[in-house]
């Protein structure tokens, strides 16, 4: 039997990437939305979680899609209720709101699959075996893209919690921890703060691993024409590149795989939370969300032009 699930806050990803992975999907059924001001076809429709919660028993799991500022209340609210609880990146609004979540899940004994959706992009599971039988002698992540085109209209990334560039950037983050073998650490941060928001259209951070080997990063929201969303690696045996987000593979410029993107990776995300809730195991890993804490309290702040959302 499919589990019943809920999606909360259907803006943008809900609509691209998490309905249409719940309607092609084996294991779930989509019987429910939550969202305050959009409404979806075929399902029950509510403008809060928690009428959802008291009008749907049923509902076995919930997904959480909306904005990071408001993952903590709505994960500890459907964990509260007994339901699995899937939650979009970034995890939350602070780092410790994430452990907090990670101790509910287990004490209600029921899933948190904090998810990291780029994990999943179809070149990473290749590019991790690669990598692990090699000796790192350095990394580059450059992931740069244009913010009207990719978030168009959304304040809430320049608020406060909203991330900045690192909403984004912390995709690639997420992907270089599930790829290295070994732990990483920020030494040196610079962001850049446009005048008049809270969060940063720019980074570069400087990343070192325990054995002395330095990763650079360059993440940039002002990218026009074509965009970058770009790991190298570099070993004593070769050099790996991973674009497109980690759906394509480059092996000493060689094209080893190519894919379509964050197509594939919803569909990959949804079968894992399936499998976490029959095995009744959580997934959490707040490594990458660690990465951009440190940087902001690392970081030099630069003040850079204005910016319009
Ligand atoms: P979005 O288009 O702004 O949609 C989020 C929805 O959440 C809003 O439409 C809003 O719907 C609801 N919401 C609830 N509380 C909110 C609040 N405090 N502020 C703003 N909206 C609130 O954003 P999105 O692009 O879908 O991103 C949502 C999450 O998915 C983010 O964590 C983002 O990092 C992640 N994500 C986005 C993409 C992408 O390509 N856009 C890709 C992967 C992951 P109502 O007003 O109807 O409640």
């Amino acid at each position: 039997m499919p589990l019943k699930i809920g999606l909360l806050g259907i803006g943008k990803i809900a609509r691209d990437q998490h309905i249409p992975a719940l309607k092609a999907s084996a294991d779930f059924e989509l019987v429910a939305c939550a969202s305050r001001n959009a409404r979806v076809e075929g399902v029950a429709n509510f403008t809060d979680l928690e009428t959802m919660l008291a009008q749907m028993p049923e509902l076995e799991c919930v997904s959480i899609c909306t904005p990071p500022q408001a993952h903590f209340a709505a994960a500890l609210t459907a964990l509260r209720a007994g339901k699995h609880v899937m939650l979009e990146k970034p995890p939350a609004a602070t780092t410790r709101q994430i452990a907090l979540l990670a101790d509910e899940a287990a004490q209600h004994g029921r899933t948190l699959f904090q998810s990291w959706h780029s994990r999943f992009a179809a070149s990473v599971d290749a590019a991790r075996e690669w990598v692990g039988t090699r000796t790192l002698t350095g990394g580059r992540i450059v992931w740069k893209e244009d913010v009207h085109q990719w978030h168009p209209g959304q304040q809430w990334i320049w608020e406060p919690g909203g991330f900045g560039v690192f909403d984004p950037g912390i995709n690639a983050l997420s992907v270089l921890t599930e790829v290295l073998s070994n732990e990483v650490c920020v030494e040196t941060a610079v962001l850049a703060f446009p005048e008049n928001q809270q969060a940063p259209i720019a980074a570069e951070v400087h990343m070192r691993t325990e054995e002395g080997v330095t990763v650079e990063a360059e993440f940039d929201f002002r990218q026009k024409g074509e965009q970058s969303w770009d790991i190298e690696l570099y070993t004593t045996t070769g050099r790996l590149k991973l674009s497109q987000g980690g759906a394509t593979l480059e092996i000493d410029g060689e094209l080893i795989a190519a894919d379509e993107g964050l197509a594939g990776e919803y569909p990959r995300l949804y079968s894992r939370f399936a499998s976490l809730c029959s095995a009744g195991r959580s997934e959490v890993d707040w490594r990458p969300f660690q990465l951009v804490a440190d940087a902001f309290l690392i970081g030099e702040r630069r003040i850079v032009a204005p910016h319009q959302v």
